[in-house]
């Protein structure tokens, strides 16, 4: 087991030691949790997490989320009994649009009754079945794997699956129109990846793209000129750097928390409950410069 997994059990008692004596939360304070996606031998690791957030945090739906931005309490999110109000409640997000999500949305979401986030490529969802499996190993996984490594499974939700979870209430956001880098982008080319992706979406969904996330999710893979187009086309932009998000949080900054399914259980609370937020101080500030109206 890795280091870091093997000392997420004592790190995370220690954590919330310290938080048992440091009063004040906000009120509207809430994380996000991104997936990717996500395999057969994972769903169960999958379906024990949702089932421990219900229990401990809450789950949000994005409408939640929104509001809580906008400085108004919402409902109860479900979950967090008496004596766990301390653990903040989650909107569930899942980037690249693979098909994996699809399901799980069915299999898992469904049976919690929880309303999630899908980002998704338009540009990629449109090719041939070939042609995207080349787009995948070159655009998601940035050559790290090859078109014929990609595991049998892997293919990206079609038109009519995306519309099928937006029918289901489900909240359908851009991930760039084919999830290029946009450090990398200037001019057509990145309004082409960051508002096309989003026209695109609208049209073939017939409804308004409120959300944006761009691809990568680091600090290093946005730009001020990226945030500019940004806040111009989306009400909201969801990065990969950690944190948690209140209503000072400026919208197109948005934090959240990555998941691998693949670390233990105690790992995703260390994460979940803050564990990892010191390690991204700068990160957060960099990104909250760069968005910055
Ligand atoms: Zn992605």
């Amino acid at each position: 087991m890795m280091l870091r997994h093997r000392l997420a059990r004592p790190w995370l008692w220690a954590l919330r030691s310290a938080r048992a004596v440091v009063a004040g939360k906000d009120a509207n304070a809430f994380r996000i949790l991104i997936f990717h996606h996500i395999p057969h031998d994972a769903r169960d690791a999958f379906a024990a997490l949702v089932a421990e957030l219900r229990r401990n945090h809450g789950v949000l739906a994005p409408e939640d989320a929104e509001a809580r931005l906008a400085g108004r309490p919402t409902h109860s999110p479900g979950g967090a009994p008496e004596g766990r109000g301390d653990r903040l409640p989650c909107l569930l997000s899942f980037d690249d649009g693979f098909a994996s999500n699809f399901d799980v949305a069915n299999e898992v979401l469904a049976t919690h009754d929880i309303r999630a986030l899908f980002f998704v490529c338009p540009g990629l969802v449109d090719l041939e079945a070939d042609e995207q499996r080349e787009g995948i190993a070159r655009g998601i996984f940035q050559g790290r794997l090859e078109a014929d490594e990609l595991g049998a499974d892997l293919r990206l939700m079609s038109w009519s699956e995306i519309a099928e979870l937006k029918a289901q209430g489900h909240t359908i956001g851009a991930h760039g129109l084919v999830h290029r880098k946009l450090t990398r982008l200037a001019g057509e080319e990145l309004a082409g990846e960051v508002v096309e992706a989003g026209d695109i979406l609208e049209e073939r969904l017939g409804a308004p793209v409120a959300w944006f996330a761009y691809a990568f999710g680091t600090v290093a893979s946005v730009s001020r000129p990226a945030f500019e187009l940004i806040a111009e086309r989306y009400r909201y932009c969801r990065s990969g750097v950690r944190g948690q998000n209140t209503p000072t949080t400026n919208p197109h900054a948005l934090l959240a928390d990555a998941i691998d399914l693949g670390a233990p259980a105690d790992y995703h609370a260390l994460i979940i409950e803050g564990g990892l937020d010191l390690a991204y101080v700068r990160a957060r500030t960099r990104l909250a410069q760069m968005a910055a109206p």
